[in-house]
């Protein structure tokens, strides 16, 4: 698919962020909606962040993509959530992407069903294999993605801006709810009776893989409940690295 918006390189990157970073989310989606059409992509994986995102794009972009990656390793929860909001939005259709079959047959044959408990390197394995490799199909067809990270997430999340350029997947990232806190996305989902993750009301801030994630105690960090084996700074998936 090609838009206007493929002529876009890593030096706009920052222009744009100093021209449309501070602006409100709406806005930010709206532009995003405007300049790329369909050809930018929503990375949802139904979090409160995502669900707030995906509830802007209904109102303000209709026209932006939305995706989500099935790991094979989600929670019911996530699979409830993710069906109340194909409900709700249902004029945004949902593609689900899956990992390579072949892939997660012979790493579950070598290395069986816990091998991400072992090292860092194993869980980045599973993690490419389940969420990377799927991103990179699901944004073959895109010129630019969309994500609902924040500043406060995590340590690996404070100099991210509205606006980047993903080497990785060479292309730009639009990220509308990095300035926001943990108290706005919440306040956005009440006031708008958004459909969200029941796991967020059983001490569960972020959600991942059902094995990788847990609740958190009170004074923990947010980001303390995905994989806490390790240490902070390893703590990405490898989709925003
Ligand atoms: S979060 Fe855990 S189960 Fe999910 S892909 Fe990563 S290592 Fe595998």
């Amino acid at each position: 698919m090609v838009t206007e918006a493929a002529k876009y390189t890593s030096a706009d990157a920052e222009r744009l962020n100093a021209e449309l970073g501070q602006r409100s989310a709406e806005e930010i989606v709206r532009w995003a909606g405007e300049t790329f059409g369909p050809a930018i992509k929503f990375a949802n994986s139904f979090g409160a962040e995502d669900v707030v995102l995906q509830d802007i794009i209904a109102k303000n972009a209709p026209n932006v993509r939305v995706f989500t990656l099935d790991t094979g390793r989600l929670n019911d929860e996530t699979y409830e959530v993710m069906e109340n909001v194909r409900f709700k939005y249902s004029d945004i259709p949902i593609e689900v992407m899956f990992p390579d079959h072949q892939k997660v047959e012979s790493l579950v044959r070598e290395k069986g069903f816990y091998s991400f408990r072992e090292s860092v390197e194993n869980r980045r394995e599973c993690c490419a294999i389940r969420k990377v490799q799927p991103l990179k199909r699901a944004l073959s067809d895109a010129t630019a993605w969309m994500t609902g990270l924040r500043k406060d997430q995590s340590v690996t999340r404070t100099d991210t801006p509205a606006i980047e350029w993903d080497e990785g997947n060479a292309m730009l990232k639009v990220n509308p709810l990095i300035e926001w806190s943990n108290d706005d996305v919440w306040a956005y989902v009440k006031a708008n009776k958004v459909p969200y993750n029941r796991l967020h009301d059983q001490g569960y801030p972020s959600i991942g893989c059902a094995p990788c994630t847990r609740a958190i105690k009170p004074g923990e960090d947010i980001r303390a409940g995905r994989w806490w084996w390790e240490n902070p700074e390893y703590k990405e998936c490898g989709l925003h690295e």
